[in-house]
């Protein structure tokens, strides 16, 4: 690892970017354009009493895989990941942070299984015309672009779980070198950081978190679509707060590297 963890400077970074990012607030969705070939995404980091005002609490009456449970602290590990990639590279990924809680409407589902509440449309409708905006974006001025979408799970707690989709939704981080599972790959980096990483090879089976709505409707299977990966941060590294803080700030310096090393796969389109 080569950064060195200052809290004071993460503190300041976290609040300059604070200040850049967009607060839709009618819309309960934060956002921000960068300046990297990256879209960091977090639709279930909003606590529970961020509900939607008016929404009554989703029932989840005939939709498969329903829960209403927050991924803890997720937003805030998102910003510690711009905050470090900012440190290290002067540049920012584009942000979109769900702010409204999974009670009222769940932003990683389709849209007919997301909010029951018509009430609720709107927001969820926000926060997917963000993301659509940031991977059009993202596509036009850069060759080969990343989304990451951000997620907490507990049934491996100490694990970074990665979803793809058993590889469909990253055909480019695949082509060649495998710049995920690889020697350099993104998740080898995080292991070599001291994650544990689930599954451990392709061999493996992905699931249940094999890659949800985001992944598949943004992935770079799609036509209009760029390489998306899902990580599922397990509950012993977002628990405390402050841990979700230091698991953002390594993911934030793996990713540094990582973008580093294949730099040659992330030029800017002439
Ligand atoms: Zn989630």
């Amino acid at each position: 690892m080569r950064y060195v963890w200052i809290p004071t400077v993460t503190v300041t970074l976290t609040l300059t970017l604070a200040l850049a990012a967009v607060a839709d607030e009618q819309h309960q969705v934060r956002h921000a354009d960068g300046t990297l070939p990256l879209v960091l995404t977090a639709p279930h980091g909003a606590t529970p009493r961020q509900q939607i005002p008016g929404v009554p609490e989703r029932s989840g009456e005939g939709v498969e895989q329903f829960t209403t449970t927050s991924d803890t602290h997720t937003a805030q590990l998102l910003d510690a990941v711009v905050a470090e990639l900012e440190r290290r590279t002067g540049r920012r990924p584009y942000i979109v942070v769900a702010e409204f809680s999974r009670r009222s409407c769940d932003a990683n589902r389709a849209p007919e299984h997301a909010y029951e509440d018509e009430d609720a449309r709107p927001c969820y409708e926000a926060y997917h015309a963000r993301v659509r905006a940031a991977v059009d974006a993202v596509r036009e001025r850069w060759e080969r672009p990343l989304l990451i979408d951000i997620h907490g799970q507990k049934r491996r707690p100490a694990v970074i779980w990665r979803g793809t989709r058993e590889g469909r939704t990253t055909p480019g981080l695949l082509a060649g070198e495998d710049r995920l599972e690889g020697e350099r790959g993104l998740l080898t980096l995080l292991r070599a950081a001291g994650f544990a990483t689930w599954p451990e090879s392709w061999e493996q089976d992905e699931r249940p978190y094999n890659g949800g709505y985001t992944v598949a409707t943004y992935g770079g299977h799609r036509e209009d679509g760029i390489d998306a990966l899902q990580l599922e941060l397990g509950r012993d590294l977002r628990i405390p707060k402050e841990r979700a803080v230091e698991t953002g700030t390594a993911l934030g310096a793996a990713l540094a590297d990582w973008l580093e090393l294949h730099a040659e796969h992330f030029a800017e389109r002439e």
